[in-house]
């Protein structure tokens, strides 16, 4: 088998950059996907809030992803479902298998790496305590209680405010359960705002932050969690330990790009987003190979997915085609002050002779009120815009304009920087 665009994943992340790789002109595009259907995560996520960017409406996750899946068809797009992905060469051969065909080999011009992200789970928090039942990560939880319809359990305490966290907790109390508590080890919030509100405050859920679970008991069955408070170390407060009664633990403490096919076939992978290192064009460090989704950083919200996955998508379809320009001058773009991480990486200047070009940014803190974004190239302010506030859940979007191409046409390092408003 051999295609000019071969998409790994059918997430929000795969199915754009297929659609895109499509719509540029790449004739043979295939999705591999291991589960039974197109849609990635969004099949278990059935609340609302996508879509409101991208198509202008505010849908269930099924709804969207329906959307993409539909253009996918509609393309000519071919689909290889219940297919693993096992390994993949520098020279684009793709191993995978499914029950129908055992090992396939498949061919590729060009790869788009769509895997997404997995949770963090009790094993990498290491919380001492018993190995009772009733442990789950919030994805897990999402997906048996909106697609298998079963309940893990009556009565909840959710260990982290990630937004899926957030998202079950509503989720459990609409299904009539209890969900005690949502305990933070940050002294901010870690998902967004508006989950916050929605999901939480909403529903008279109680969050304490600077708090985290120091032992669960139980011996067949989570029967309580032991909470405790930390200082600014994380250090538990000694004194502050309180016994929650419950059955259910939920951890929603974070979510992983998932990478190992990247590294394996030895993609350069940024320690802080644990994604591969993207230019503007979402190409990773190996040629022909690109990055859409949430395998690269863990976006805020899935319009932006499928934004960068277009992106992808279209690179991908020129380098594919021959229609990438052979060599260009790339310079770096670093975290500067209050900035976690910076994606791309990497920008051509040239780009912005085409259009305007995104970066996207974490916070380190959280700083409520007016702050600078500002732009320097090597060591000189060339643009910064306001932000009412930032906060670490919350992605910040900058476009720079094609008015800087000047400014960076012969520049080395692009620092974007965060700093209070004086
Ligand atoms: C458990 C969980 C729950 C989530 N819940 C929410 C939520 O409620 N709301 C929200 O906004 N975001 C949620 N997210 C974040 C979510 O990942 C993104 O919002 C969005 O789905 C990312 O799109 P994606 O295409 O990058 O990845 P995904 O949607 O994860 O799609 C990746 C696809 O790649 C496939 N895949 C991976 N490896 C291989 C391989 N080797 N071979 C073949 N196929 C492969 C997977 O089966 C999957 O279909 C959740 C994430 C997780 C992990």
């Amino acid at each position: 088998m051999h295609y000019d665009v071969v998409v790994i994943g059918g997430g929000p992340g795969g199915l754009a950059a297929a659609i895109a790789a499509r719509e540029r002109g790449a004739e043979h595009v295939c999705i591999v996907e291991r589960a039974e259907e197109l849609g990635g995560i969004l099949q278990q996520c059935i609340h609302n809030g996508f879509g409101l960017e991208v198509l202008g409406s505010d849908l269930p996750g099924p709804a969207y992803a329906q959307h993409f899946i539909n253009r996918v068809y509609q393309t000519g797009v071919q689909a290889l479902l219940d297919t693993m992905v096992l390994e993949v060469t520098s020279q684009r051969s793709i191993y995978a298998t499914n029950s129908r065909d055992g090992i396939v080999e498949i061919k590729a011009g060009a790869i788009v790496f769509g895997m997404g992200c997995r949770e963090r789970t009790r094993g990498a928090l290491a919380i001492p305590g018993t190995r009772p039942a009733g442990v789950y990560t919030a994805g897990t939880a999402q997906r048996l209680v909106n697609i298998e319809g079963y309940m893990p359990g009556r009565r909840f305490v959710i260990l982290g405010s990630g937004d899926i966290g957030m998202i079950m907790a509503r989720r459990l109390t609409l299904e009539g359960a209890k969900v005690e508590r949502v305990l933070e080890i940050m002294p901010y919030l870690s998902g967004l705002k508006r989950n916050y509100v929605q999901c939480l405050q909403d529903f008279g859920i109680p969050l304490q932050l600077s708090h985290t679970v120091r032992e669960i008991k139980g011996d067949r069955r989570v029967e309580a969690v032991v909470s405790v408070a930390v200082d600014e170390q994380w250090r538990p407060i000694p004194g502050s330990e309180e016994i929650i009664p419950c059955d259910t633990l939920l951890l929603s403490v974070g979510l992983i790009p998932e990478n190992e096919l990247s590294r394996r076939v030895g993609v350069q992978i940024d320690p802080v987003t644990g994604g591969p290192i993207v230019d503007e064009g979402m190409g990773t460090s190996l040629p022909g190979f690109f990055a859409a989704g949430n395998v690269v950083h863990v976006y805020d919200l899935v319009d932006w997915v499928t934004m960068a996955g277009e992106v992808a998508g279209r690179s991908a379809a020129e380098y594919a085609l021959g229609l990438a320009p052979a060599a260009v001058r790339r310079l770096r773009v670093v975290a500067g002050d209050n900035v976690r991480y910076v994606v791309p990486q990497l920008l051509d200047p040239e780009s912005l002779t085409l259009g305007p070009q995104r970066l996207q940014l974490r916070v380190r803190e959280p700083i409520e009120e007016k702050v600078n974004v500002i732009l320097e190239a090597d060591g000189t302010d060339i643009w910064r815009k306001t932000e009412r506030y930032v906060r670490p859940g919350e992605m910040v979007t900058v476009q720079l304009i094609p008015d800087l191409y000047d400014r960076l046409k012969l520049a080395t390092i692009l620092r974007v920087g965060v700093r209070k408003r004086k």
